[in-house]
């Protein structure tokens, strides 16, 4: 059953966006060769509880930190390990927050170091994927619509787009109705009205979309074992139009400074 949200109900999850949004913005002025995935999901977990707030991962059916950090061929679902990161990785790092009862949950790839142009280039048409499915996003639409737009856009670019991860209704509960798919037929699905808050996420392959779960039980990693890109927003229908709830500006912000 999916649960529309109240305008107040909404300020609230933004807040929670907002705190996983300052938290990749610090991230991103650490992500560089040599750092461990473990260090800076430490500094996630600081920052998160800093700011009054709980980490939304952790705990959560099992798993044992606050960032899903996904290098490389890994999709999602990657847990962060003490190996250090590696000039030309990416790493999809996810994170989740609770304040106030709700969640927040976003994702961004990042680049580490010098990433050669082919990977840059699947990077940049899965982002703008997402920008292209959040578009659709708006009270009168439907589910598959979201998809349909993500799904375009990678295959045209020549991309696998991963079936069996989707992204999700959120709220209270960090999974809610409905499942948002990132494939699907124009029109098809559930009405999209007032109020629905979804966590849209393209997971998108620079080969074949196929995957499989590792013996750890956790990550997702590519079947052919080339690399994968992940980006995720928190969106509310207000006003019959898709509002971002969560922000990339301070990871831009971070990068900036970085060059
Ligand atoms: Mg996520
Ligand atoms: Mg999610």
């Amino acid at each position: 059953m999916i649960k529309y949200k109240t305008r107040e109900e909404i300020e609230l999850m933004r807040e929670s966006a907002q705190i996983v949004s300052r938290t990749l913005g610090i991230l991103a002025a650490e992500i560089k060769p040599g750092v461990t995935p473990l260090a800076l999901d430490k500094m996630a977990e600081e920052y998160i509880r800093s700011q009054g707030a709980v980490p939304g991962f952790l705990g959560l059916y099992d798993f044992p930190n606050t960032l899903c950090m996904s290098r490389n061929e890994h999709v999602v679902h990657g847990y962060p390990t003490d190996e250090p990161l590696r000039d030309g990785d990416i790493i999809s790092v996810d994170c989740g927050a609770i304040k106030n009862g709700f969640y927040g949950d976003h994702a961004y790839t990042f680049e580490v170091g010098e990433v050669a142009p082919e990977i840059k280039r699947l990077l940049q048409v899965t982002k703008e994927s997402l920008y292209l499915g959040i578009e659709q996003c708006r009270a009168g639409n439907r589910i598959e619509d979201i998809g349909f737009a993500i799904q375009q856009h990678c295959e045209k670019n020549g991309y696998g787009v991963v079936r069996e991860l989707v992204g999700h209704g959120i709220g209270r509960v960090m999974h809610e109705d409905p499942q948002v798919p990132n494939y699907g037929r124009r029109g098809r699905g559930k009405k999209i009205k007032e109020g629905l808050v979804l966590a849209i996420e393209p997971m998108v392959n620079l080969g074949t979309f196929d995957i499989r779960q590792l013996k750890d039980g956790w990550s997702i990693v590519t079947a052919d074992g080339k690399p994968s890109a992940h980006f995720e927003h928190n969106v509310a229908v207000v006003d019959g139009k898709p509002e971002i709830l969560s922000t990339f500006d301070y990871i831009y912000e971070a990068l900036s400074k970085k060059d």
